[in-house]
């Protein structure tokens, strides 16, 4: 069943490279037009716009914004339906395969034998702990969450083990906004794009001082914001969501601001908390209202989610949004040699973004890269045969 599960695994991780890559070959993408189009009406100084491009996002993550321009250049895709159908359709495949996918049960510990080999996860089912055997166990968890809280304490002591981790920091926490509005996509001017709002024209000063900021006066000192507009971009929303739109907006926070209330449940974090929130969601909203003053009466709905959210729903230690910090300096050739899917718990794997780079592209490598490991076979060989299989099968049929 595993062997199954690995090379079901790998299939997986080709198709999803497969469909970032498609996009290069500029064929039925719609959003290739929009990518392409300089950003003249947001950024209108010739040397600002060049300083976004060289820039990126935040200090320190320019090979993080390289990637992730480089797959925005040729337009990004959207699934039909929303984010959840990628689950939805890639689980009865798992199941298909022999595999099993399980919710709501966190793994507590990978279990590691007396001889320091990884053969399972102990899984937390309701009051219950449930062990799960396995010849191979391969982590998404990231590097911190699988070394730090689920390996234990003997095993993430190894020199091997603390060597790596002192290789690698936390990335940037996040901060997001969810407005539901009153209104389709054309009755509120809203479109299918993404649009990165710079309050600042040095990216570097302006993300410094913010992350420099007091908790008091932090808010006021957000220094960018992405927006975007789900609903515009899903063709099957008017028919789910008749008259109404979303738009989400995404900007970097951080962790320690939000640290005092990390021990408090979901939703039941206190006034103070709830205000210190409130600040953020006052400051965002001011800017989207001049981005989108058509919106101002049509708002249903504001959800705010923090640091302490992202560690709650996407299991991110510190509230990062795209793993672990993806400077400059994790690119060195010693840390890309260090830090690879093959741990020194031998049977035990890490996949994902942080054996590559942070972002989808950046999860998609991590996971060929692992696979390629598991199954010691170069699978980006394969890929390429596939491609080369796949092309030659649409010119058979377009003929
Ligand atoms: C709001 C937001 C917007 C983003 N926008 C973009 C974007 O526009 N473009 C882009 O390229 N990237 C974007 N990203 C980043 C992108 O989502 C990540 O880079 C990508 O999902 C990383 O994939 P992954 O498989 O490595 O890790 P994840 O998707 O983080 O998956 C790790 C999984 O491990 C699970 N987990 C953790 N601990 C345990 C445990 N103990 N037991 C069981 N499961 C556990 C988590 O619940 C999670 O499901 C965004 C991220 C966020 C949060």
């Amino acid at each position: 069943m595993w062997a199954q599960l690995l090379l079901l695994g790998a299939a997986l991780a080709l198709a999803g490279l497969w469909a970032c890559l498609g996009s290069r070959r500029g064929s039925r993408n719609p959003f290739v037009a929009d990518a392409r189009r300089p950003p003249a009406p947001l950024v209108t100084e010739r040397d600002t716009r060049k300083r976004v491009l060289k820039q990126g996002r935040a200090p320190g993550s320019f090979p993080l914004h390289a990637v992730l321009v480089d797959h925005f250049l040729e337009g990004g895709w959207y699934p039909q339906g929303g984010a959840s159908e990628i689950a939805f359709h890639s689980i009865p495949i798992i199941e298909r395969a022999g595999g099993a996918v399980l919710t709501k049960a966190p793994v507590q510990n990978i279990l590691v034998n007396s001889q320091g080999k990884a053969y399972g996860v102990s899984v937390k089912k309701g009051q219950d702990t449930v062990n799960i055997y396995a010849p191979v166990v391969i982590s998404d968890a990231g590097i911190f969450n699988t070394y730090e809280r689920l390996l234990p304490a003997k095993w993430q002591a190894l020199t091997e083990i603390q060597n790596q981790l002192s290789m690698v920091h936390h990335g940037i926490a996040g901060f997001s906004l969810f407005i539901g509005l009153k209104g389709s996509k054309e009755e509120l001017g809203l479109e299918a794009k993404n649009y990165f709002i710079y309050r600042h024209n040095d990216l570097d000063e302006a993300y410094i001082s913010y992350f420099n900021s007091s908790r008091e006066t932090a808010a006021k000192n957000i220094p960018s914001l992405y927006i975007g507009c789900p609903s515009a971009k899903d063709p099957l929303w008017e028919k789910r969501y008749p008259g109404k739109s979303v738009l989400t907006i995404l900007t970097a926070a951080k962790y320690e601001w939000f640290e005092e209330w990390k021990e408090e449940k979901v939703t039941k974090r206190g006034k103070e908390y709830e205000s210190f929130k409130s600040s953020f969601v006052e400051s965002i909203m001011e800017s989207i209202l001049k981005f989108y003053p058509q919106i101002e009466d049509k708002i249903e709905l504001i959800s705010a989610g923090t640091p302490l959210t992202n560690c709650h729903y996407i299991g991110s230690p510190r509230g990062e949004i795209y793993g672990a910090e993806n400077s400059i300096s994790r690119l060195q050739v010693e840390v890309t040699a260090t830090v690879r899917p093959q741990t020194p718990i031998p049977n035990l794997y890490l996949t994902g973004q942080d054996v590559f780079l942070g972002g989808f592209p950046g999860a998609l490598h991590g996971a060929l890269v692992c696979a390629s490991a598991v199954l010691q076979r170069n699978l980006y060989v394969d890929f390429m045969w596939l491609e080369r299989k796949l092309k030659a099968n649409s010119l058979k049929k377009n003929n």
